[in-house]
């Protein structure tokens, strides 16, 4: 597979995650630069409350959606999965593909949900983030963990530094004044989740959390995040 290595590559569990997540942050590095991919684990083929709607459509909209976002963001390419939506589970052959597309991007950052959030959060969220964590360390660094993805040619790969949004003790602030309006536009992308029949105004949502999550920095509008370094 001959695709260009992305500095930052961005996996997120369903459409919209990384947009809600991390738009601000991501519309930054593109002005920076830098590639950035996305990873796409379900096309959430259950994320609608329309009875006349049948997944297999739900699928198509969505990743047409998902599309468009990144398109907004400048995010360069975006791979979908296409594992069931609420049917994420942390096994062998998931971890192996998160593997497989960190080796194939080869990231310096990582970016994904943090599987910590306690209580109410989506078991889809909660296992993509952990499942991330163990792909990139070691899974995704030692030559042995997968003989026959190396014979594919996909060599070994340490990733640097992971950021996890939706975090309840964030540890990193990025200052996302200067995008916030990219980041909406790229959320109103998501019109089957953010049109019209939705009972909030998503900007204003958004909003509120951006500066929630800015408060005590120098600057009015913040995504927050855990970041950890892999020091190995
Ligand atoms: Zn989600």
């Amino acid at each position: 597979m001959n695709r260009q290595p992305a500095e930052v590559l961005v996996i997120a569990a369903h459409p919209d995650d990384a947009e809600f997540g991390a738009a601000g942050t991501i519309a930054q590095w593109v002005r920076q630069g830098k590639n950035v991919a996305y990873v796409v684990c379900t096309s959430g083929d259950k994320g609608t409350s329309d009875p006349n709607i049948k997944p297999e459509e739900l699928v198509k909209i969505r990743e047409k959606e998902q599309r468009a976002a990144a398109k907004v963001l400048g995010v360069r390419e975006v791979v979908f999965l296409r594992f069931p939506d609420q049917g994420l589970e942390d096994t062998p052959e998931f971890r192996k593909e998160l593997v497989r597309w960190i080796r194939i991007f080869k990231p310096e950052t990582v970016v994904a949900p943090d599987p910590y959030r306690r209580y109410l959060w989506h078991r889809d969220h909660r296992i993509t983030g952990q499942v991330v964590l163990d792909a990139v360390f070691p899974y995704a660094r030692d030559h042995l963990a997968y003989p026959d993805l190396l014979k594919e040619g996909l060599q070994p790969h340490k990733v640097k530094e992971v950021l996890l949004w939706a975090a309840e003790e964030p540890n990193y602030f990025t200052d996302i004044t200067g995008t916030f309006d990219i980041k909406i536009a790229a959320l109103r992308c998501h019109k089957s989740q953010v049109g019209a029949d939705v009972p909030f105004d998503v900007e204003e949502w958004v909003r509120e959390r951006a500066e929630t999550a800015a408060k005590g920095q120098k600057f009015k509008l913040a995504e927050a995040f855990y970041r950890l370094e892999i020091p190995w």
